[in-house]
């Protein structure tokens, strides 16, 4: 499976793509996991995107271009990838035909979890992580379920950065929906309901 996943931040993205590694082991390649690592280790990809992530706002399209086309490189992808928060914006969506192209490895799917924004909005101030295993959760979760490690709200969950990141997703990326519905390659669940059974969707949806 070479797929994209696309909707907006807080959509659960990131939740079925852990639910889809679990099951079927296919690489993971998360824009924002990636960039949140180089934030904590200070590298100076870090350093450039730290301004932009906390304001809510898109990291240059350069920078994201070149971190995916790295990743995609890696021996790992050549079974299968999930793109999630990437891309963001048509200039990403073609660097990504053309990197796939040259590489003979076309997507299989762009799947589109669709979810009302004050329903994100909600969810999003609410939601809580796992420093250890990066479990999503939400502020019920004292200890992470999963592994028992400390839960986190992340800088970027605050109600006006989160504003800004669905405002952000309207003008930059929702274009990209009709994009991949243009290639064919377009699924579209309904993202706001319990997330197993999204999940059976999910699958579904990839004909998994
Ligand atoms: P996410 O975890 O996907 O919500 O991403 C968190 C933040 O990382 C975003 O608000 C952006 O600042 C940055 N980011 C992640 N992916 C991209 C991307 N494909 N293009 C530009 N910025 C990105």
């Amino acid at each position: 499976m070479n797929i994209v996943l696309l909707g907006a931040p807080g959509a659960g993205k990131g939740t079925q793509a852990a639910k889809l590694v679990e099951e079927f082991g296919t690489p993971h390649i998360s824009t924002g996991d990636m960039l949140r690592a180089a934030v904590k280790a200070g590298t100076e990809l870090g350093k450039k995107a730290k301004s932009f992530m906390d304001a809510g706002d898109l990291v240059p399209d350069d920078v994201i271009i070149g971190l995916v086309t790295e990743r995609l490189g890696e021996p790992d992808t050549e079974k299968g990838f999930i793109l999630d928060g990437f891309p963001r914006t048509s200039a990403q969506a073609v660097a990504l035909d053309a990197e796939l192209s040259k590489l003979g490895r076309p997507l299989s799917a762009a799947l589109l979890i669709d979810v009302d924004s004050e329903v994100i909005v909600k969810r999003l101030t609410s939601r809580r992580m796992c420093k250890d295993c990066g479990f999503i959760g939400s502020e019920a979760n004292e200890q992470c379920p999963k592994c028992g490690g400390e839960m986190y709200q992340r800088d970027d969950d605050n109600e006006a950065t989160v504003r800004n990141r669905l405002d952000v997703y309207e003008k930059s990326t929702s274009p990209l929906i009709d994009y991949y519905r243009g290639c064919d390659l377009l699924v579209s669940i309904d993202g706001d309901r319990d997330p197993n059974v999204v999940y059976a969707d999910v699958k579904k949806a990839l004909e998994l």
